[in-house]
């Protein structure tokens, strides 16, 4: 993966400082997940967003949403404890693009206090073409798109549906969809400069076997790196009686996607409120708990 810094905005810091993208600032960068983006344009049959437990750390869950005037009293706090914050993004609970504005909004305002900060958004993709220039104006450096398959055949067992401007779509309609706005998508990012990852959720006897096709097909689409994210069974979906993959299968699984593309190997299927370290968070960021980080 090339290593540069952004054309966008100024001063901006090298794009390895990124802890998820670079295993080699892991332990050294912190990441900020805004929630704001509490809905989605898509359902997938292993996400159930309405749980909100403070324990709970998988992707899908946070403490509460920040309103968009409070993202940036909410980062001035945390700055003024922590000096090695690199990057802020937003991560859901829902997808940041189902209500672009309430993400861009957010994005701009941090990038304009915070032109150093690195900024990414990790989405299904079902909506990035037609913000690309959004995202560019906004600051953002890296997007990660989840493409949870390439053949619609598989797809329709994982998506229940997509919706696009309100109308919904199932089946192979809503995959052929989804997979052809993720395709454009992914390339006009990288044509544009921005660091792209792909991530995908291995999901046992539906798309584990699947997942070589998936790597071989965003490196083709010139997608930087992949990162293959176990499974979490949830309650009260569709997949809630799936086991997640093992640590071995999870490994052989990287092993081959490996083959057609780097492969990120420390993802902590964070929370969409996280702060801090990845794997040893300092607070969630909701705003009054975002005050009790500490060094
Ligand atoms: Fe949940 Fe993300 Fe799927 Fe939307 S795209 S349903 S937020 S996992
Ligand atoms: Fe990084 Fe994975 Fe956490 Fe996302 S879920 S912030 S990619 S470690």
């Amino acid at each position: 993966m090339t290593v540069t810094t952004s054309s966008v905005g100024l001063a901006r810091r090298p794009f390895s400082d990124h802890p998820c993208f670079y295993s080699s600032a892991r332990g050294r960068w912190r990441r900020v997940h805004l929630p704001v983006a509490p809905r989605c344009n898509v359902q997938c049959n292993f996400c159930n967003r309405r749980y909100d437990c403070a324990n709970e750390c998988r992707p899908g869950v946070a403490s509460r949403i920040l309103k968009p005037g409070e993202v940036l009293p909410c980062l001035e706090n945390l700055m003024r404890w922590r000096s090695d914050i690199s990057v802020v993004g937003i991560a859901g609970p829902g997808d940041p693009l189902c209500d672009p504005e309430l993400s861009l909004e957010a994005l701009r305002a941090v990038h304009r206090a915070y032109p150093d900060l690195l900024i990414c958004i990790s989405t299904n993709g079902l909506n990035l073409p037609g913000h690309i220039d959004a995202l560019e104006e906004a600051g953002v450096t890296h997007v990660t798109v989840t493409i949870n398959a390439v053949d619609p055949e598989v797809s329709r067992h994982i998506y229940s549906w997509v919706r696009i401007r309100g109308t919904t779509y199932r089946g192979t309609e809503a995959a052929d969809i989804l997979l052809s706005r993720q395709r454009e998508a992914v390339v006009e990012l990288k044509a544009r400069g921005f660091v792209v990852k792909v991530n995908t959720v291995v999901i046992p006897g539906i798309n584990a076997d699947h997942i070589p096709a998936i790597a071989k097909e965003a490196a083709c689409l010139g997608a930087d790196i992949m990162n293959c994210i176990p499974l979490i069974p949830v309650p009260d979906t569709p997949f809630e009686f799936l086991a997640s993959p093992g640590d071995a299968e999870i490994e052989r699984i990287r092993d081959l996607a490996s083959f057609h593309i780097p492969q990120m190997y420390h993802c902590q299927r964070c929370r969409a409120d996280a702060v801090g370290l990845l794997g040893t968070d300092d607070c969630r960021n909701s705003g009054d708990t975002v005050l009790r980080i500490h060094s």
